[in-house]
């Protein structure tokens, strides 16, 4: 019997930090994938496609729902966001580990569909901290992060509704942390007696 992977979504206001520590977090684990969006929302400067989102139209959005291809999908500060179903499922099937990075409504979709997910929220030490990394992240003007500050609230009363809550402060102690979370799932009794079956096996037979 193959073993499935987990499921992670990992939510937090823009400018918290969820994208450099799942960055950083692929780093240092190699059981783990992340699963590449689609998007409407236009490039940023340094952004690749196909490697941070995939870029694709209203259009070819819009397609996509009507084939039914999305996980889930929802529309955060006008652009539309939407997780391939069928990339999901193929590397869950295969065990593989799967963090989505998504906002609170396709998390909300997500926990519907899958209730074995696990799910971590990230919150910044404080609303001026938010306010300088959105400002040296120095990729929006001040209106559009007064807009994003504004919904950050929004996007942080949801936090009630996930499995763990990690503060970002010190990078590598939310990094560590956020770590944490998978080894420990890994090690659970119902995860560990299909993957040691043989060790347990031999531990406990009659010679
Ligand atoms: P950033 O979070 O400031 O880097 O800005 P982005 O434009 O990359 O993301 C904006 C919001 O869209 C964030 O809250 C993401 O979690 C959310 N998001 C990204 N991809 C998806 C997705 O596939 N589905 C959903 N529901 N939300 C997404
Ligand atoms: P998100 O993906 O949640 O919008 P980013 O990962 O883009 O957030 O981080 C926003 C900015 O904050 C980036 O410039 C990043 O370097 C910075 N940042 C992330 N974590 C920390 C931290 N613990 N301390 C200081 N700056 C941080
Ligand atoms: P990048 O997109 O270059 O991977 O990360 C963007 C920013 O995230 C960096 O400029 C840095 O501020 C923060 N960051 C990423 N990785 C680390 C890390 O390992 N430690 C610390 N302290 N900050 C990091």
């Amino acid at each position: 019997m193959s073993l499935k992977g987990t499921l992670y979504i990992v939510s937090a206001p823009s400018g918290a930090g969820k994208t450099s520590l799942v960055r950083q977090l692929l780093a240092r684990d190699s059981l783990v994938r992340v699963s590449v969006s689609h998007t409407t929302r236009t490039m940023r400067p340094g952004e690749t496609d196909g490697h941070d989102y995939n870029f694709v139209t209203m259009e070819t959005f819009n397609a996509l729902i009507e084939e039914g291809r999305f996980l889930e999908f929802a529309e955060v500060f006008g652009n539309k966001y939407g997780t391939s179903q069928c990339w999901v499922q193929e590397q869950l099937d295969q065990g593989i580990d799967v963090i989505l990075e998504i906002d609170w409504q396709g998390a909300q979709q997500v926990r519907r569909l899958m209730p074995e997910a696990v799910s971590i929220f990230i919150l910044p030490p404080s609303r001026e901290a938010l306010r300088e990394r959105l400002t040296g992240r120095g990729q929006d003007d001040e209106t559009v992060i007064d807009g994003r500050m504004a919904e950050a609230v929004s996007e942080m009363s949801h936090f009630g509704e996930y499995d763990y809550l990690i503060i970002n402060d010190r990078f590598e102690q939310a990094l560590g942390e956020l770590h944490a979370v998978l080894v420990a799932r890994r090690l659970r009794m119902d995860v560990q007696q299909h993957r040691q079956l043989e060790l347990i096996g031999g531990l406990l037979s009659e010679q």
